[in-house]
């Protein structure tokens, strides 16, 4: 028998925990952990409430966990209530599927004032992440500026520009639906320091901002490079860049038919945030032009009003005690998944935060491959360690109340119940009434 530690129970950790299933069959076990009394991490609290479409996927993972062999083992935080050494003791690999849960910071002047947030802060305010249910962001201003041309920009954009109507089957938490309903905003900047082309926007969900009910998406004309050159790109960039140009084609009295702007604002680096009273009110920006691929100031600086600021430019892993960190890349320092002899890592995790959620089955039934060499290598030492038994002993002596999957099934029957019409749940937000949820 293998025993197989993972921690994160989100993608990365679930197809790993799969991939372990489909290698090795009945002579392995594995435990997920996650430091939530819940499962799915980023489908959860990371991908958009109102696509439940891609949220979909934990119907898979679901599938994974309700085997013999693997259980998740909720609300247990390692480095907390165990040890990275004390783990190793009792599997003979563990695979590290914790992500990239930190904002990484701008580095301006400013970032700390009131209103100014990051987007994994932001995106789990309205996702109802513990961590972030408190954030209460003032949505009473006219001006949002939304920093980076990502996936995660487009989300922040559509969330805040959204009617409630339009909320209709998703599962944005209430304390977020209560604040975005009385959302006074009209104009939302997405602010991008490089050109069309550089762009990280995919274009399905780069076309939704032309559908929104009250807002129409703004692009100058001026902005876009020669048609021409867009026939160099590769296909996916290439229709987002065909949005772009449909946006720019956007009549002057369809503008004017909704009460919200968004504005996608190109060559544009954000150099200081400014406020008063402690809350930001401007973002001072200097105009870039591309040279070679890279963002060069210009020397032209100038105003864009921000009553809030969503900086959505990316995220770092969070360090675990004992395990080597890349703090240039903000994730683990590996090599291709191997940390150190047993210790591997997957996902944002390993490569930082990029790809879609379909990118980690790959990287999971790849870090499989080699635990299964090293194992074969003999790299990975004794083959009589305790697996979940050992565990289980740890968790009794130390009182560690362990949510496992039949737990979560309570919770989530709790969530489902306790849904407005037409929503598929009502997260807990709170990991008490989560715990007393299980009852
Ligand atoms: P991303 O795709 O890497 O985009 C980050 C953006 O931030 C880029 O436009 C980048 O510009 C900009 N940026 C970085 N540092 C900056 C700075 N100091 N000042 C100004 N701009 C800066 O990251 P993301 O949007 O956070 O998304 C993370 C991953 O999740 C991506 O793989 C994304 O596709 C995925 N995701 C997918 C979906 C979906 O499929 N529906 C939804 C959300 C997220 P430069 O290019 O100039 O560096």
């Amino acid at each position: 028998m293998r025993h197989i530690a993972i921690i994160g129970s989100g993608p990365a950790g679930y197809y790993t925990a799969e991939a372990a299933q489909k290698q090795w069959g009945d002579d392995v076990r594995v435990d997920v952990f996650d430091m939530l009394p819940v499962p799915y991490g980023l489908i959860r609290t990371g991908v958009a409430p109102d696509h439940q479409s891609i949220k979909g996927v934990s119907k898979r993972y679901e599938k994974t966990a309700l085997t013999e062999n693997v259980r998740f083992v909720g609300n247990i935080k390692v480095g907390e209530h165990i040890s990275i050494p004390e783990l190793q003791q009792l599997y003979d690999a563990i695979v590290i599927a914790t992500g990239a849960p930190h904002d990484r910071k701008l580095g301006i002047e400013g970032e700390d004032l009131g209103n100014v947030f990051g987007s994994a802060a932001f995106v789990g305010w309205y996702n109802g992440h513990p961590q972030f249910a408190q954030l209460d962001p003032d949505l009473s201003g006219k001006h949002a500026v939304v920093i980076g041309m990502g996936n995660v920009a487009l989300d922040v954009a559509r969330i805040l520009s959204k009617t409630e109507a339009e909320f209709a089957g998703a599962d944005i938490v209430a304390h977020a639906l209560d604040i975005l309903r009385n959302n006074k905003l009209r104009k939302i900047t997405i602010l991008g320091r490089r050109g069309p082309h550089q762009i990280m926007m995919t274009p399905k969900e780069l076309g939704e901002l032309a559908a929104l009910e009250r807002a129409s998406p703004r692009v100058a004309p001026d902005d876009l490079p020669d048609e021409a050159e867009d026939a160099f790109l590769e296909p996916g960039l290439r229709k987002s860049v065909a949005h772009l140009r449909s946006f720019a084609a956007i009549p002057e009295d369809i503008h004017a038919e909704k009460p919200i702007e968004i504005e996608i604002d190109f060559f544009a680096s954000p150099c200081s945030l400014s406020g008063s009273d402690g809350k930001v009110t401007h973002l001072k920006v200097e105009r870039t032009d591309v040279q070679a691929g890279r963002a060069v100031g210009t020397g032209e600086f100038y105003d864009v009003p921000a009553d809030l600021v969503v900086s959505c430019i990316g995220y770092h892993t969070a360090h675990i005690p004992d395990v080597p960190f890349d703090e240039r890349a903000g994730r683990f320092a590996n090599d291709d998944g191997r940390i150190l002899p047993g210790i591997y890592c997957v996902g944002w995790a390993r490569r930082g935060p990029s790809g879609t959620i379909g990118t980690n089955r790959p990287d999971g039934f790849s870090i499989v491959e080699k635990i299964a060499e090293d194992m074969a290598a003999g790299v990975l030492g004794r083959s009589d360690k305790q697996g979940r038994e050992g565990f289980d002993l740890m968790a009794e002596q130390r009182g560690l109340d362990v949510i496992t999957f039949r737990d979560w099934k309570k919770i989530e029957e709790a969530e489902e119940q306790a849904a407005r019409e037409g929503a598929p749940r009502e997260k807990f937000v709170d990991i008490k009434a989560m715990i007393r949820a299980r009852r």
